[in-house]
């Protein structure tokens, strides 16, 4: 179990109802949250070993790690160090500021450019890490309106920079990686049908796995960006066959996954 099942099941504890998820009929596998039928634990990336200088902090939204479509999980399952933890506007969580004061970290709040302000320092192509330390991404995962809730209302995260993208650039890079290294698998998937997960806006529009991928790109990991972008694909196109009559995820995605697996750690 790594952190995000973890906080699915505290927060889950915390619950005196079930939640109410869309297909709460469903029987779930508890770890992946996707119909048992369509579960990906066996196929996880966490068997590999993956290289990587990069954290990951979750900041989540009370409900979120409870809704089987999140995609913060993705992030954990190939990340070896991802902490998350429920965002509180009012309480310190003592193991959240243990984790972003902790001098191996460099934390970066990955965040739309155009909501810093002037004295900001906002990375927006490569991220640039002091001698020494790690970059530690903090994504702020919930609904756009939840999320914009998070950055205003959290000063402990007002002196770390800003990891920003740019959407264009991105969903090139994100189309590019669902294709297949002859390009005679293009993924059937058209740029703006692709996330179907949840929808959202603006840069929003990503999954905050699909965001993670960006940034992970921006750190030179193309490697581990190509391969959370894979596994999203996995992910998204087994959540639709659970919740949807008209599957809009790519059908190659598992068999495009498992090639760059064997690719990359053969
Ligand atoms: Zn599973």
């Amino acid at each position: 179990m790594h952190a995000v099942h973890q906080l699915h099941q505290y927060r889950k504890s915390l619950s005196t109802t079930t939640y109410k998820s869309r297909g709460q009929r469903v029987i779930r596998c508890q770890l992946c949250q996707l119909a048992k039928p369509f579960c990906i634990c066996e196929i996880s990336p966490l068997k590999e070993n993956v290289e990587t200088t990069a954290g990951f902090l979750l900041l989540m939204y009370d409900t979120e790690v409870l809704k089987p479509s999140n995609t913060g999980k993705l992030i954990a399952d190939l990340i070896p160090d991802t902490f998350a933890f429920l965002w509180s506007r009012t309480q310190e969580n003592p193991d959240l500021l243990a984790v972003i004061n902790d001098e191996k970290w460099f934390p970066l709040v990955v965040f739309p450019q155009e909501y810093a302000d002037d004295e900001r320092k906002v990375f927006t192509n490569n991220v640039i890490c002091p001698e020494g330390k790690r970059p530690l991404f903090i994504m702020l995962d919930g609904s756009w309106r939840e999320a914009k809730k998070m950055f205003r209302k959290s000063p402990y995260l007002d002196r770390f920079p800003m990891v920003s993208f740019d959407v264009k650039t991105a969903i090139q890079a994100v189309s590019g990686n669902c294709q297949s290294e002859n390009n005679s698998q293009l993924s059937p998937v058209g740029q703006d049908s692709r996330y179907t997960v949840r929808k959202t806006e603006l840069e929003h529009q990503f999954s905050t796995a699909e965001v993670a991928a960006r940034v992970l790109d921006m750190h030179g990991e193309t490697t581990n960006a190509h391969m959370l972008d894979l596994w999203f694909d996995v992910f998204n196109f087994q959540y639709q066959k659970g919740v949807c009559q008209r599957n809009k995820g790519n059908v190659n995605a598992i068999e495009n996954y498992q090639s760059f697996l064997a690719k990359t750690y053969r």
